[in-house]
């Protein structure tokens, strides 16, 4: 049995910033489950959303935030994250990040990018490929921190909780299994700081911008063990996701809007100016919704993005990985339009959280993706998570190294060896690969971009079959990857289904053709599911 004196599950942006925090007061162990830099924040194109310029305020910033999250933004978390951003982007510059700069008359100055919904240009980044560098310097930092402990190939299985154990006196959180994917073995790792750092959900979806780890892992772990999950209904769809038979997961960043591309129909024609006065740098939703709409009355597969107006040169410059995986799809961006089409990208819910990361759960923390502070709302303004990340990891690593320990800390208890019982190893997997299909296609079909009742109560019904399905094979087979994932994507479906019908109204990302109109006397609030 391994002890830590913290643990944290993950190592994206929320990850890694935490464990090199925690690092300066005891030993931390960063569980992830393929290699370090398999995470959403490795393929962050945008960049981050920060003030930094004098002709931008931390007001606009949270005025434009409070926008897009229509109605739902918890103002302290926005105040917090936008006011405290400054500073925990200027410590991951002095970790060695350079972000862009460009010359203004004479002097050098950060070359700020603009995204939807931005009423500023404030989006920090390194061309194309922000998220890859930032990944990068983290985890570089992290390997010279002697604190940390770097477990990849290590999947975290299901957390240990006094509950679970039979006592009686206040819940909170001993520890976590983890399969150990090299030797197939389910350790025990017991702490009295555990924090969820797991990213989002977006391969529940058919398609996706997301990588293969985001299965929402953590939302399903925390709610096994009785955590608050927020707002799940809120999944954001990026609208220009690189249509092409062989690309998949390929974002077009919005970027390219904000650098002047336009989306096109097939007949050229201008669309989004139809539906909002900022046309293509409309928030999100709108923008994935217009394309829906606009692929729906047409029958077409996709729409385009038109930025052939800017130079050749500014566009290598600018989009350099954007520009050259384009190229490799046979596709010049400065001669002709990108063809795309909207993917599940972001999940604005998730583990409910305070301001420092606590969840309902004591000892339980979760920050990045994972979490649901209230930053986002309904909607999650473009570029705001991976600032997210960097404060919500500062915060919860400053309020967990000031934490007493608990009335039963994990170092007293005897926690019990994980359990496979007689199980098998699974040699049906087509089983597994099926379920995993069926799930992914009826979530694209019946719980997307526009919903009706009548189809969430269709997904409700054959998830709940899938669910006993999944639970059966989980107690009658030995356990692997591919398994769990499974069932927490199935989890968390759920989630997103249950959410989904009890919000009888049209808010943010959540959109209803039953109830079009947004209800704020009824709905004016988050959506809360628990198992306690
Ligand atoms: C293509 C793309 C472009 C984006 N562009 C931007 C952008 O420009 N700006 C912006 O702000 N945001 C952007 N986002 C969103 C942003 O990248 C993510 O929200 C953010 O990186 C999440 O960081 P995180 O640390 O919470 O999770 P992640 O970076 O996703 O890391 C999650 C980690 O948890 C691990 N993990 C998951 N489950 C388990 C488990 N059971 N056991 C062990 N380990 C586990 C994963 O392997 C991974 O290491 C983009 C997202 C995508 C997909």
């Amino acid at each position: 049995m391994k002890q830590f004196d913290f643990v944290v599950v993950g190592s994206g942006i929320a990850g890694l910033t935490f464990a090199l925090k925690a690092a300066q007061s005891g030993s931390v162990a960063v569980v992830t489950k393929r290699r370090g830099a398999d995470s959403s924040t490795a393929w962050a194109q945008g960049g981050v959303a920060c003030v930094t310029s004098d002709e931008d305020s931390f007001d606009l910033h949270i005025r434009d935030t409070l926008d897009a999250g229509a109605g739902l933004c918890d103002l302290l978390a926005v105040e917090t994250v936008v006011k405290e951003g400054p500073e925990r982007v200027r410590e991951l510059m002095e970790l060695g990040l350079h972000f862009d700069e460009r010359d203004v008359e004479g002097h050098r100055e950060l070359d700020l990018g603009r995204e939807g919904g931005h009423s500023k240009r404030r989006v920090l980044h390194v061309h194309d490929l922000t998220g890859f560098e930032i990944e990068n310097t983290l985890l570089s930092a992290a390997a010279a921190s002697p604190n940390v402990e770097l477990l990849e190939n290590h999947m975290a299985v299901d957390l240990i909780t006094a509950a679970k154990l039979g006592f009686a006196s206040e819940d909170h959180c001993l520890g976590v299994y983890v399969l150990d994917e090299t030797t197939g073995v389910v350790e025990t790792i017991r702490t009295d700081r555990l924090v969820l750092a797991t990213g989002g959900c977006g391969k529940v979806y058919l398609y996706t911008t997301n990588p293969s780890v985001a299965t929402g892992d953590g939302v399903a772990m925390a709610w096994r063990a009785g955590a608050v999950i927020a707002n799940m209904e809120f999944i954001q769809f990026h609208p220009t996701c690189l249509f092409h038979p062989h690309a998949t997961s390929f974002l077009i960043s919005e970027a390219v809007r904000g650098e002047g591309g336009i989306l096109r129909n097939a007949k050229g024609e201008d669309f989004t100016a139809r539906v909002h006065p900022r046309g293509s740098l409309a928030p999100r939703d709108v923008v994935a919704r217009a394309i829906d709409a606009e692929m729906k009355r047409t029958g077409a597969q996709c729409v385009y993005l038109d930025i052939t107006q800017q130079p050749r040169d500014f566009l290598k410059e600018r989009f350099p990985h954007i520009y050259e995986t384009c190229l490799r799809w046979g596709i010049d961006m400065a001669k002709e339009p990108i063809p795309v089409v909207p993917a599940a990208h972001y999940q604005c819910g998730g583990v409910k959280t305070t301001i420092d990361g606590a969840t309902s759960l004591p000892g339980l923390y979760a920050i990045g993706e994972v979490a649901c502070t209230g930053l986002h709302g309904a909607n999650r303004l473009a570029s705001n998570s991976l600032l997210e990340g960097l404060v919500m990891a500062h915060r919860a690593a400053e309020a967990l190294t000031r934490k007493k320990s608990p009335a039963h800390p994990a170092g007293a208890i005897s926690l019990p060896e994980w359990k496979s019982g007689d199980a098998q190893d699974v040699d049906e997997l087509v089983v597994i690969y099926h379920n995993w299909d069926e799930i992914r296609r009826l979530m694209w079909d019946y719980v997307g971009i526009v919903r009706t009742d009548k189809r969430l109560h269709r997904a409700s019904a054959r998830l709940r079959n899938l669910l006993r399905e999944i639970q059966e094979f989980y107690w009658n087979f030995r356990i692997n990857v591919d398994l769990l994932e499974l069932r927490n994507l199935a989890t968390v479906a759920s989630l997103i289904v249950d959410s989904a019908l009890s919000r009888k109204e049209s808010r943010g990302l959540h959109f209803t053709t039953d109830y079009p109109v947004m209800s704020d006397d009824l709905f004016r609030r988050e959506t809360l599911l628990s198992r306690g």
